[in-house]
């Protein structure tokens, strides 16, 4: 079990490296009209996979399954604006930093919550599993917190008035407002964190593998130049 063979070595399936991710989170990760997984983490995983002469396999699956995977040894490694939290550290391994987020508040315009304590008394929607549904889990309590699958499926039920705000990472929260009239990013935010890969606890050779390439990327400009490929400041 625990995605190791009976000797306790990881082995990667032939020559491909498989990525978990979930592509409902632009410019990290979005599906594109092709059907093929596109964005920065799509980019820095193929770059990764070149620098180890490996073929890249990207997995699209729920963003709450990718640490089940990667411990089930489904996954080589999950990309997935995936935060490097200390609760998720203590079931995966998580490589150097590669990028940051923040997590933005989206609501409609002329909302009255202007403030992160005006989230109070409302209902708020969130993707499951992700940093931003601990936050407000912990902050508002159950009651005040809508689950949604995606970002996307959080901010149409903002659309349709079913909740009051929605808490994000701010890259897609961008993403998002910008696909829909009528919404905008507080100026205020929740955190600010560190995105990072992740792969299986034990697996130590593919972790040191991937965590020497990403640190040759950002020693060498060559992650800021990917991110500057979709993020425009
Ligand atoms: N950064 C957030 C987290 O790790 C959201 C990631 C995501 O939804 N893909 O929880």
């Amino acid at each position: 079990g625990c995605g190791s063979d009976s000797d306790g070595v990881f082995h990667t399936e032939g020559n491909k490296l498989r990525m978990g991710t979930n592509a409902t989170f632009p410019p990290y990760e979005s599906v594109d009209e092709n059907n093929n997984v596109v964005g920065i983490d799509a980019d820095i995983a193929q770059t990764i996979a070149d620098k180890l002469g490996m073929k890249l396999e990207i997995i699209n699956m729920e963003f709450d399954a990718l640490i089940p995977a990667l411990n089930a040894g489904q996954l080589d490694f999950a990309m997935a604006g995936m935060t490097a939290s200390p609760e998720r550290a203590e079931q995966v391994d998580f490589t150097t930093s590669y990028a940051t987020g923040i997590q933005a508040i989206i609501v409609p315009e002329g909302s009255e919550i202007a403030a992160i304590e005006d989230l109070a008394d409302k209902k708020v929607g969130v993707q499951t599993g992700t940093t931003g549904d601990l936050y407000c889990t912990d902050d508002l309590g159950e009651d005040h917190v809508q689950r949604f699958e995606s970002g996307v499926v959080a901010t149409q039920a903002l659309l349709n008035g079913q909740i009051d705000a929605v808490v994000i990472d701010n890259e897609p929260a961008k993403a998002y407002v910008a696909a829909n009239e009528g919404l905008k990013i507080l100026d205020t935010h929740y955190a600010v964190e560190d995105y990072a890969a992740a792969i299986a606890k034990g697996n130590t050779e593919l972790h040191d593998k991937i965590n020497g390439v990403l640190e040759e990327l950002k020693a060498a400009g060559t992650i800021d130049e990917i991110i500057a490929k979709y993020i425009h400041e």
